[in-house]
Order: C-alpha cells, then sequence, then structure tokens
C-alpha cells in the first residue's frame, strides 16, 4: 500500500539552485493520491469546530476547496493583490526575496467567525502568518491552521505556536 509521502515528488534545486521542491501534481494527478490526501486532510480536523475555510492562493484552493465541500461549510479565498473585486483589507509579508501582498473581501469574515486556514505547504509560516493577521482584523478567530505538508526545519511551527497546527506530511 502507497503511503501519501510516496505520492509527492521531489525536485531537487527548484525554482532555484539549493531548495528541494515538494510538488503536489503528483499526488493530485493520481486519483489514489487525491483521494488520500483529502481524507488524511479531513481527518486530522474532524473533531475541530469552524465556520469557515480560508484557502491561500493557488495551490490552496485545491486542498481548501473540497474540505470545505465536505464538512458543509463556505470557502473564502485569500488573494494576491489586485484580484479580488470589492473591497478588500490587505497584508504585506516577506517573501525570501522581496515582499508580497495578499488580500481578502472586507465582508467574507464575520467577528467572532471560527476559521480554518488552509494551503499546500508551510515553510517559515510567513504565508499562514499573513493569513491570519488578515481574519484577525476582520474579527475573525483562527480554529486552526491546515496544511498538507509542513517542512519542519524552517521552525514555522514555533513561529506560529499560539495556533493550532495540522500537516499531514512532515519533512526533517
Ligand atoms: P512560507 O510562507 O511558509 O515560507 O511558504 C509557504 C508557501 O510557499 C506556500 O503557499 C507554498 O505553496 C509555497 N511553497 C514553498 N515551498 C514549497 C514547496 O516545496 N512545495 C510547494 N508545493 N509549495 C511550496
Amino acid at each position: 500500500m502507497k503511503e501519501l509521502k510516496d505520492y509527492v515528488r521531489t525536485i531537487p534545486n527548484f525554482p532555484e539552485e539549493g531548495i528541494m521542491f515538494r510538488d503536489i501534481t503528483s499526488v493530485l494527478q493520481d486519483p489514489d493520491g487525491f483521494k488520500l490526501a483529502i481524507d488524511e486532510m479531513m481527518d486530522l480536523v474532524k473533531d475541530l469546530d469552524f465556520d469557515v475555510v480560508l484557502g491561500a492562493e493557488s495551490r490552496g484552493f485545491i486542498f481548501s476547496a473540497p474540505i470545505a465541500y465536505a464538512r458543509g461549510k463556505g470557502l473564502v479565498p485569500v488573494r494576491k493583490k489586485g484580484k479580488l473585486p470589492c473591497e478588500t483589507i490587505e497584508v504585506e509579508y516577506d517573501l525570501e526575496y522581496g515582499k508580497a501582498v495578499l488580500e481578502l473581501h472586507k465582508d467574507a469574515i464575520k467577528p467572532g467567525q471560527k476559521v480554518l486556514l488552509v494551503d499546500d505547504l508551510m515553510a517559515t509560516g510567513g504565508t499562514i502568518e499573513a493569513m491570519i493577521k488578515l481574519v484577525e482584523k476582520l474579527g475573525g478567530e483562527v480554529a486552526g491552521i491546515l496544511v498538507l505538508m509542513e517542512l519542519k526545519g524552517l521552525k514555522g511551527r514555533e513561529r506560529l505556536s499560539k495556533y493550532r497546527l495540522d500537516s499531514a506530511i512532515s519533512y526533517e
């Protein structure tokens, strides 16, 4: 029996020299891999109470959508700057080189709503931290963070230690 990790393809030196890129396309294109990924992520949060799912552009959309659907919750996309049509709030965060901006519609989260944050992978935790800032600015409460993969060496978990964080796969 193949494990979930066996479906992830690792590409050395992509997109830059020295990076071991964890590719999810090999998980998604295999019906057993995709099912296992969603089933395992769902299982990690089966006891968690939340009102809405927040998915990070763009790979986070893929995993957040089936989870929101299966749990009977709404799905809120967090997008890169300039993509959302209505009034937004934004947060700037650091990338390895330079900065980026994420946006959320102002009416997407109501004060007091419990939010589950979903992405494909957590490295430094910077992207998730930016999502947390957006949720909390609107008065939402972070119920939990769910990622398919976590890179332990980059200490994202320590950075986000105030929050519940579940990952289906972790790499040292
Ligand atoms: P962080 O902000 O935690 O440093 O980086 C996480 C973000 O970068 C996620 O949105 C994720 O999609 C992307 N990312 C960084 N490294 C990888 C990788 O090896 N594989 C995949 N699939 N995404 C990555």
